[in-house]
């Protein structure tokens, strides 16, 4: 027998996700010039959609870059030189604070977690009562690489009723998880748009609370595009400091309508509900998850240690057409992550699922019954 052709592709990694068929024919229109009425008023509805995501009367700031472009935004902003940060490791994003703030000179403790657990917020409180210099703690709400979601509302609670700032990278959990940055206390937040905000790359989002705007104003830290006072300035105009990814705002004013025709809350269940699809499956395969406290946007599924788990994501998608991810440094080979935000659906997960336990099959696993992980999804999916 010949080989199939593999024609249709399906993207299920934890970013980028697919794009809405609305929203990609928005960035096949005509360019529209920024500096004009028209362009104004779709940078303000898009501003105060993300507001309501945020959860923030703050401004929201919309940058072309990509996720990592407002965590330097973060840093360069409310940090000095010299100063002493934390930095929460607990996988690849984790690291990244850590390295930033080494890029800029700073004084860098790190929190090291093993890769799959939350930190304890009493550990941090405990780090932060031993060392009053250390001026901000930077962290994720989702830490992508692990699949695993950090309770930032109990770490927000110790910093903010101190002189320390909390700056939370939210890229992947935004909208698939609750954030709630003026009720819980958050200093800075970051996104961007190719997670559960399901555009392509090349949007970054920022917020800051008010006593984080204090400390922008002391801050000496070098920078130029990013800095935040240019975007404030622009911001009141409805404009930007530079040129916007025009097409891409435009895509995320479609974005945000779909998401709040659903709603938010409505938009986060389905994450959660297909969150348990996945574990689910899972569970029927004889697999075990990679992480203590798993969350809605994605899902990190240990590999049985007796086949070549690096394989499993390149046969997927070479043979089969499915993207997922599977795992980084350490984690290469032991596991395979697969989003369930944004625009991954229920039929994506079907996909995913039984290419997964065709591909386990393919090399050698049979610990488990030929579409056993299928119809535990489907459990939890349809039947209700
Ligand atoms: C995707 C992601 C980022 C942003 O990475 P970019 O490649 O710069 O867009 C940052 N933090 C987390 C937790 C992410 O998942």
């Amino acid at each position: 027998m010949t080989k199939p052709v593999i024609r249709k592709k399906y993207l299920l990694a934890p970013g980028p996700v697919p794009v809405p068929e609305s929203s990609r024919l928005i960035a096949a229109q005509s360019i529209i010039h920024h500096r004009t009425p028209q362009f104004e008023s779709i940078l303000k509805e898009c501003t105060d959609g993300l507001k309501k995501t945020f959860n923030t009367t703050q401004d929201v700031f919309i940058m072309a870059a990509s996720g990592s472009g407002a965590m330097e935004a973060a840093m360069a902003n409310i940090m000095s030189r010299g100063e002493k940060m934390l930095a929460i490791v607990g996988g690849k994003f984790g690291e990244r604070w850590a390295k930033m703030g080494e890029a800029f000179g700073l004084d860098v403790q790190v929190m090291t977690l093993e890769w799959g657990s939350a930190p304890d917020p009493d550990d941090v409180k405990k780090i932060l009562d031993a060392d009053k210099n250390i001026k901000a703690v930077f962290t994720q709400l989702f830490e992508t690489s692990t699949t695993t979601l950090f309770d930032i509302k109990a770490i927000a609670a110790i910093t903010r009723t101190r002189d320390v700032m909390l700056v939370v990278d939210a890229v992947s959990a935004l909208l698939a998880t609750t954030f709630e940055m003026d009720a819980w206390g958050v200093d800075v937040a970051v996104c961007g748009s190719q997670k559960a905000f399901m555009l392509p790359p090349g949007l970054a989002y920022i917020s800051l609370s008010e006593r984080a705007w204090d400390r922008v104003e002391k801050s000496d830290l070098p920078k130029f595009y990013f800095n935040l006072k240019a975007y404030k300035k622009s911001a009141a105009k409805n404009s930007t400091p530079y040129t916007p990814a025009v097409m891409l705002v435009q895509q995320l004013k479609e974005t945000l309508r779909i998401i709040f025709e659903r709603g938010v809350e409505a938009n986060i269940q389905d994450c959660v509900h297909q969150m348990n699809a996945v574990h689910a499956a899972a569970k029927a395969l004889g697999l075990k998850l990679l992480s203590k406290n798993p969350g809605p946007p994605a899902t990190g599924i240990l590999l049985p240690d007796s086949i070549d788990g690096a394989k499993i994501p390149k046969i997927m998608r070479d043979e089969y057409g499915v993207t997922v991810a599977g795992g980084q440094e350490h984690l290469k080979g032991k596991i395979i992550r697969i989003a369930h935000m944004g625009h991954v659906e229920f039929t994506d997960l079907v996909v995913a699922i039984t290419t997964l336990e065709v591909v386990l099959r393919k090399l050698g696993y049979d610990k488990f019954e030929l579409g056993a992980g299928v119809a535990a999804l489907t459990k939890e999916l349809y039947v209700v």
